[in-house]
């Protein structure tokens, strides 16, 4: 045993000085991580990229969780060590702009099928069935497709949803989860009871409404900066077999204006993965996608279709979806840390395009990032009061206009939780203070 010990730490020690990780082998060794961090080429590769394909950083190692305690003693490792390192969850990694990399720091694989099969010993998911509030409890890491397809199981579903469900748990809640849902139930935010988060200090804490509230509306729409989510308490509801003609029903519209697709529930939640499954079989997926996501207040849509829709975009030919949809103010909790409009009512308008090597000036990664700056710029120089959801900012000045009233409660909330500044520094947030 003390000869395999000696090994492992000399392994430690020569992976550690290859790639500059400024930690202590032994605490790795007393912690017991070594055999859930690895320094494989293939695992920092992965964690170096994301849906975006337009910001690449690699990472100095990557852990494969098997429990919270995983994560709390590398992040206490991460706080106590004199030069510390960042440290940053990654669910699926389907941010655009290297949200969730860390610049010398450790990538937590919190959805990674490692990860999965570390966690085997316990069941990842545990129902709690009420007459009026049902609930599943889920790992942090867990997607939604898979937490769609347990709750099922027992005639249940949550309630709020994104549009594509190859996300994670963590990764959604850290933003808002927002779908076609949204405007009657709100965001997925604010469909959650309970959460266990691991704080920037390496503590593990129960959080609630009533319960450590503070952390608990910090985290949720918190974009990753004041601990990472390892347990989430979800609330379900009676699973819909097919639900079109009860909400047409209630609706006054020139019926033949009507165009309906009748699908089984499932499929519908899980509509954009086929659309996926299309595009990677044609070569169009892992391509770069400079999306660009805003809430724009219902006061001033119409401005903001004359002069993006029928202005900067034009006539001209898109790579990508555009959706649209509506939200209620009232439904989102304005003691989360997500940034809305200052309006009862605005709306998402979610530009979802592709870069493409076509030979089309219009469908090339500069152009596309060319109107999206033409965009955000329209919207400031005729005062349209926009916010970004899923925001790319790269200042902190431009941070500050973000979060607006809000920032000061930020600055606080991060003083709190993350007072080195070790978590989420892929946000470009707050600078690390290592
Ligand atoms: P990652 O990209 O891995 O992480 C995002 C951020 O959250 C990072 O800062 C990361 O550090 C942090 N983070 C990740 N896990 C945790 C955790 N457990 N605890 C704390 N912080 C964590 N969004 C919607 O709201 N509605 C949609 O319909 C929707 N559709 C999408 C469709 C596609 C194809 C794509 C690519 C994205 C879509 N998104 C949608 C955006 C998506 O919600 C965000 O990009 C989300 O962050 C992705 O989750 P992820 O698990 O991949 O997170």
């Amino acid at each position: 045993m003390a000869t395999k010990l000696l090994l492992l730490s000399f392994v430690i020690c020569r992976l550690i000085s290859t790639v500059g990780l400024t930690v202590d082998p032994n605490g790795l060794l007393r912690l017991g991580l070594y055999r859930q961090l690895s320094f494989d080429y293939a695992d920092v590769e992965t964690a170096s990229l994301d849906f975006g394909r337009m910001t690449q950083v690699k990472p100095l190692a990557v852990l494969h969780p098997s429990s919270a305690d995983d994560i709390a003693g590398l992040i206490r490792t991460a706080y106590e060590s004199p030069e510390g390192f960042t440290v940053s969850a990654r669910g699926h990694g389907h941010s655009i702009s290297g949200q969730a990399q860390a610049a010398n720091g450790v990538v937590i694989a919190m959805s990674s099928s490692i990860s999965k099969r570390n966690r085997l010993t316990r069941p990842s998911l545990s129902l709690g069935l009420g007459h009026k509030s049902s609930y599943v409890d889920v790992w942090g890491g867990e997607l939604w497709i898979d937490v769609l397809n347990s709750t099922l199981e027992h005639g249940l579903a949550p309630r709020s949803w994104t549009d594509y469900l190859y996300l994670s748990v963590g990764g959604t809640l850290s933003n808002a989860g927002i779908s076609g849902q949204a405007f009657h139930h709100g965001p997925q935010i604010s469909n959650v009871y309970e959460l266990d988060v691991v704080t920037g200090k390496g503590e593990i804490l129960t959080c609630s409404n009533e319960q450590n509230s503070q952390l608990f509306h910090a985290v949720l729409g918190g974009l990753g900066q004041f601990g990472i989510i390892t347990r989430a308490r979800i609330a379900l509801e009676p699973a819909p077999q097919r639900e079109v003609e009860a909400l047409l029903k209630k609706l006054d519209f020139i019926p033949t204006s009507v165009f309906t697709t009748d699908i089984p529930y499932v499929d519908f939640l899980d509509r954009v993965h086929k659309a996926e499954l299309k595009l990677r079989a044609k070569g169009l997926w892992d391509v770069p996608h400079p999306w660009l996501n805003l809430f724009v207040p219902k006061s001033r849509i119409a401005d903001f279709d004359q002069g993006v829709f029928k202005g900067i975009l034009g006539n001209k030919k898109t790579s990508g979806p555009i959706l649209i949809y509506p939200m209620n103010r009232n439904k989102w909790n304005q003691r989360s840390s997500v940034v809305t409009p200052d309006e009862d009512t605005f709306y998402l308008v979610a530009l979802l395009r592709s870069a493409l090597d076509s030979g089309e000036e219009t469908q090339t990664l500069d152009y596309l990032s060319n109107q999206n700056r033409q965009i955000l710029r329209f919207c400031k120089e005729t005062g349209i009061k926009v916010k970004q959801y899923l925001p790319n900012l790269s200042t902190q000045e431009e941070w500050k206009d973000h979060f607006g009233d809000k920032w000061d409660l930020i600055v606080k909330r991060k003083m709190e939780f993350d007072p080195k500044h070790i978590l989420a520094t892929g946000q470009r947030i707050f600078q690390p203070g290592l």
